[in-house]
Formats: C-alpha cells, sequence, structure tokens
C-alpha cells in the first residue's frame, strides 16, 4: 500500500481571485505556482497526492459543476495531484463527507489503497487536522490565523517546511523504503 499526502485546496495549494473568498469562476481560480516543486518532491518519494475542499455552494451553483471541474482539472494537471476530493453539499445536508469528517480520506483509502495510517495532511486550517485525527493520519499545520486550538501533531512556517517534515517523518517510520521497495 502506498501513503498519500492530502492538501487543503484554498490557500494551499490554490487562491482565489475575489475577495479571498472561493472562487466562483474559472479566471477567479489561481494555482499557487509555488506549491508545484515541494509537490514534486512529495510525489518522487513515492507518495499519492490528493487536494480536499469543501464546496458547499456547489448544490446551488456556485460555483457550477462544471465550472469546478474545469478548476480542478487545471489544478491536477498543474500540480501533478491524483485527483481532488470534493465534499458539493451544503451545511444543512449534514452529509457524510464534509470536513472535518474523514470520509472523503477513507474514500480514497477504498478506491486507491491508500495506507492513511502512513499518510498526511497539510493545511492552514483546524478541520483538516481534526480529519487527520479522525483518519488516523498526521496532521501538518502551516501557521495561519485559521490553525484553532485543537489536536494537530506539527505546525511549520510554509508548504516547503511542511514537505521536509513530511520526508523527516516517513524517512524515520521506514514509509519511504517501504514505497521505494513496492515501486521496484
Ligand atoms: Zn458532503
Amino acid at each position: 500500500m502506498r501513503a498519500a499526502v492530502f492538501f487543503e485546496r484554498d490557500g494551499v495549494l490554490a487562491r482565489s481571485a475575489i475577495n479571498g473568498g472561493t472562487a466562483k469562476r474559472l479566471e477567479e481560480f489561481q494555482v499557487l505556482e509555488d506549491a508545484s516543486a515541494p509537490l514534486r518532491q512529495l510525489k518522487d518519494a513515492g507518495f499519492f497526492l490528493f487536494a480536499t475542499t469543501n464546496q458547499p455552494g456547489v448544490t446551488s451553483g456556485l460555483p457550477s459543476r462544471r465550472e469546478l471541474d474545469l478548476m480542478h482539472a487545471v489544478l491536477v494537471r498543474r500540480l501533478g495531484l491524483h485527483e481532488v476530493l470534493v465534499c458539493p453539499h451544503p451545511l444543512e445536508d449534514a452529509c457524510p463527507c464534509r470536513k472535518p469528517s474523514p470520509e472523503l480520506l477513507r474514500e480514497a483509502a477504498r478506491r486507491h489503497g491508500v495506507d492513511l495510517d502512513h499518510s498526511f495532511v497539510v493545511s492552514d486550517r483546524w478541520v483538516d487536522a481534526e480529519m487527520a485525527e479522525a483518519a488516523g493520519a498526521t496532521s501538518v499545520l502551516i501557521r495561519s490565523k485559521h490553525n484553532g486550538n485543537g489536536h494537530h501533531d506539527c505546525v511549520v512556517s510554509d508548504l516547503q517546511s511542511a514537505v521536509e517534515k513530511i520526508l523527516e517523518i516517513a524517512r524515520d517510520v521506514g514509509t519511504l523504503r517501504a514505497m521505494s521497495a513496492q515501486k521496484r
């Protein structure tokens, strides 16, 4: 089984161009190109790469499913992701997949054979740290005002430091070795 790194989409891999809110249209969706080199390092080490996002506006068409799929196609192509995992449900639906529920991670694990115990979640938001804990993965928080006071495994200053932390932990616990043996 391969381990994965799950990234929060907004603020970590992409930025919306208007008001810091979530992008409603493809033109407002901006991939953070600085994410490309750090993600490449993880991919080369053997990790699956996923983005995760809550998009409660999809049900009411903001963004439309089509615009959202276009944005995610760009994200996948530019950053070499495996897939973008989406909860498209509004809060009032009380669906099982909205973060901090670990359901998006479990679904990826089922479909791709991801080893969640040796996987990581990278985000600047507390919901993702909580999701990581519920899924049995390790949380790496990028310092921000959205960190909250809940559980997290480590805090770093930026995405590059998050990647270095992940590679260090994965080396120590033998995950890198296990994944490189599988590749052969
Ligand atoms: Zn959902």
